[in-house]
């Protein structure tokens, strides 16, 4: 980063020290002075160094004279005039010229050689015609003794001559009734053809290669700004350097002229200057959003007003009314430059990002842009001291400053530009990064959730398995394995019910094992229950039919539920049973009754009618039961209604 700064920055100064070496006007500064309209370079090398024909005029105020007229009466002089000077403010009978009027000038020039020469004429204001050694060689508009007569043009120019060995008489015929100030404002250059030819190139080039380079980088960021209109300071920016790219052409050779010949003076001239006071506000603008909260919103806008106040005045009023306002609005220029040189001072010490370059830009455009401000000023032009002119020896410093300003901001909006980029480019990755992060997550939660979920399944499969023998369990006798008393409780009523429907008997019968206190007692009760678990095994094993029940009643009682099954056939199961449980030969030695184990049992048989329940039913049976055993046991009865 800190290399990439150092070369963009070699890389300015060495194109700013080009533009530099190509303008600079390369005047020496020793040369001879006219004194009371003589110039004397009889000792000048025209072919080694341009001459300024700077000093004393003579000055011929409200006349306009013509060669002849000054060689054959004697026209009374108004006095010397220092040139380069505009005419305002010059004393003649104790009262200062106004800027409207017309003059005459005539400047003697004493040359060693007889030579071909080569004058380089400035903008004056606002018209004129120029004679040498009795010849017109150049004019700009046309001279009129008053507003209507004349018509202003401003148009830089080269003026060739053969010099005449001894005096040569330079006339300059100058009307102004359009400009504030009159006369000749700035420098004329005297030298041979080719140095003045080359003067006048290297200007050209200068302000063509300054007019493409802005023009095109402001192009370029005003296009920016329509691909991106969240960042502002391109337009800004952008829109400031098409004004000083117009401007370019307007001001110093003023090659705007000579693409478009005969340009309206008074409309070239409010181009030239709305440039100016446009070019302020936006500026300000400008800085507002690189440093938004640095620049008071306040200031802004009191600077944007008064720029349109200004803007609004060149476009509705003449150039003779709008020109004398300028002033004000150069110290409101010196206002914009002094808050903005303060601001940037202020950052410099924060070190913010950029701000060398920044810094460095703005300060080259302020600087030059004082050194122009100071050089046009009213002030300079009318109270004309020498001192000040040398300080400030040339009005178009500014261009360079504007140059190094657009350069400058140019890497800075680029690089701002790059970095905004490389900074979504980071960005873009990292939500890369993450969305396939969270593709993983996603997926490993997901699988996480389906295996919670095949676990909840099977613990659902085990818990209903669980129940299931639950209920079982809650329904079967856990010592025989057989359905226990609520189950039979809950059989008996759906059977009763079925057979009632379908008018079929049912019968039921009880057994209940015979004198098994008594083995007991003798066997003990874990024998007790082997014995009832084999009787159990029996009763069970003799009902295949699927809608017969067999439970244990109680104790050493049994009961089977017979659906759809006559007393005949219940009579004789309860036979087979009897013996068959007698044929377990489960030894009981102490019984009267048999060596072995024997049960007694009651049968009932019925077809259910609506007069009778279930409990009628078992009551039958218990009774057939206890008749059994009244009988002497191991034996069946039956019993009906
Ligand atoms: P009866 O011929 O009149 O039926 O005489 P009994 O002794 O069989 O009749 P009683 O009702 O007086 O006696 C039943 C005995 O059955 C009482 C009890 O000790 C025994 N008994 C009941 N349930 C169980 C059991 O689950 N296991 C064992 N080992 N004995 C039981
Ligand atoms: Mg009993
Ligand atoms: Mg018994």
């Amino acid at each position: 980063m800190h290399n990439k700064k150092g070369i963009s920055i070699i890389l300015i100064m060495l194109i700013i020290s080009t533009l530099l070496a190509g303008c600079s006007q390369e005047l020496s500064p020793k040369h001879p002075r006219a004194v009371e309209g003589m110039l004397d370079l009889s000792e000048w090398r025209f072919d080694q160094d341009l001459i300024g024909l700077d000093g004393q005029w003579e000055f011929y105020w409200n006349q306009l004279l013509e060669p002849s007229d000054l060689k054959v009466t004697e026209i009374s002089r108004t006095g010397y005039i220092e040139i380069p000077g505009s005419w305002n403010h010059y004393q003649l009978n104790d009262m200062e010229l106004p800027g409207a009027g017309y003059a005459t000038y005539r400047l003697i020039i004493k040359t060693g050689e007889k030579e071909r020469l080569a004058l380089k004429i400035p903008r004056i204001f606002t018209a004129y015609k120029l004679w040498v050694n009795d010849e017109l060689i150049a004019s700009s508009g046309i001279v009129g003794q008053n507003r209507e007569s004349m018509a202003p043009q401003y148009l830089p120019q080269l003026a060739f001559f053969a010099a005449q060995k001894g005096e040569n008489e330079i006339i300059l015929q100058v009307s102004n009734f359009y400009h504030r100030s009159g006369g000749i404002l700035e420098r004329l250059i005297l030298g041979s053809e080719e140095l003045v030819l080359n003067l006048r190139y290297k200007n050209m080039a200068y302000e063509l290669i300054l007019f493409g380079c802005i023009m095109i980088i402001g192009a370029y960021h005003i296009a920016l700004f329509f691909f991106r209109r969240q960042n502002r300071s391109t337009l800004y920016f952008g829109l400031f350097c098409i004004f000083i790219g117009i401007r370019t052409l307007l001001v110093g050779e003023r090659l705007f002229i000579y693409l478009f010949p005969g340009f309206n003076w008074e409309v070239a001239h409010k181009m030239q200057t709305l440039t100016f006071y446009l070019g302020v506000p936006l500026i300000v603008m400008f800085f507002k959003f690189v440093f938004p909260k640095d620049i008071s919103e306040k200031f802004v806008r009191f600077i944007i007003i008064i720029g349109l106040v200004f803007g609004g005045l060149v476009l509705l009023t003449p150039a003779r009314i709008f020109t004398t306002f300028n002033p004000i609005y150069q110290i409101v220029a010196l206002i914009v430059i002094i808050y903005l040189t303060y601001i940037f001072f202020k950052k410099l010490f924060k070190k913010d990002k950029n701000i060398g370059l920044i810094v460095a830009g703005g300060l080259a455009l302020f600087i030059t842009s004082l050194n122009d401000i100071i050089f046009l000023s009213i002030w300079l032009n009318d109270n004309g001291s020498t001192l000040l002119r040398s300080i400030f020896r040339t009005g178009n410093l500014s261009s360079i400053g504007q140059m190094i300003f657009v350069f400058t901001i140019s890497i800075v909006l680029a690089k701002q530009f790059s970095e905004a980029m490389e900074k979504e480019e980071v960005m873009t990755m990292q939500l890369k990064e993450m969305n396939l992060n969270l593709d993983q997550v996603v997926k490993q939660r997901t699988k996480a959730l389906e295996e919670s979920k095949e676990k909840i399944e099977h613990q659902k499969l085990e818990l209903e398995k669980t129940n299931q023998a639950l209920q079982l369990l809650s329904l079967k006798d856990p010592l025989t394995n057989l359905w226990n008393r609520r189950k039979f409780d809950e059989i008996i009523e759906n059977e009763w019910n079925r057979c009632f429907r379908n008018r079929k008997s049912i019968s039921v019968m009880i057994l209940d094992i015979d004198l098994f206190k008594g083995y007991n007692d003798r066997y003990g009760h874990l024998a007790g229950d082997e014995c009832l678990i084999q009787v159990a095994k029996a009763i069970a094993n003799s009902f295949k039919r699927a809608s017969d029940l067999v439970a244990r009643y109680g104790g050493e009682e049994f009961v089977v539920i017979m659906p759809e099954c006559k007393k005949d056939e219940a009579i004789k199961m309860a036979l087979l049973l009897c013996e068959k449980i007698e044929g377990l030969k489960i030894p009981y030695g102490d019984s009267s009754l048999s060596k072995y184990v024997t049960v007694s049992i009651g049968v009932t048989s019925k077809i259910p009618d609506s007069n009778s329940s279930p409990t009628d039913l078992i009551l039958l049976a218990d009774k057939a039961l206890y008749q059994a055993k009244n009988a002497g046991r191991n034996q069946i009865k039956f019993l009906a209604e």
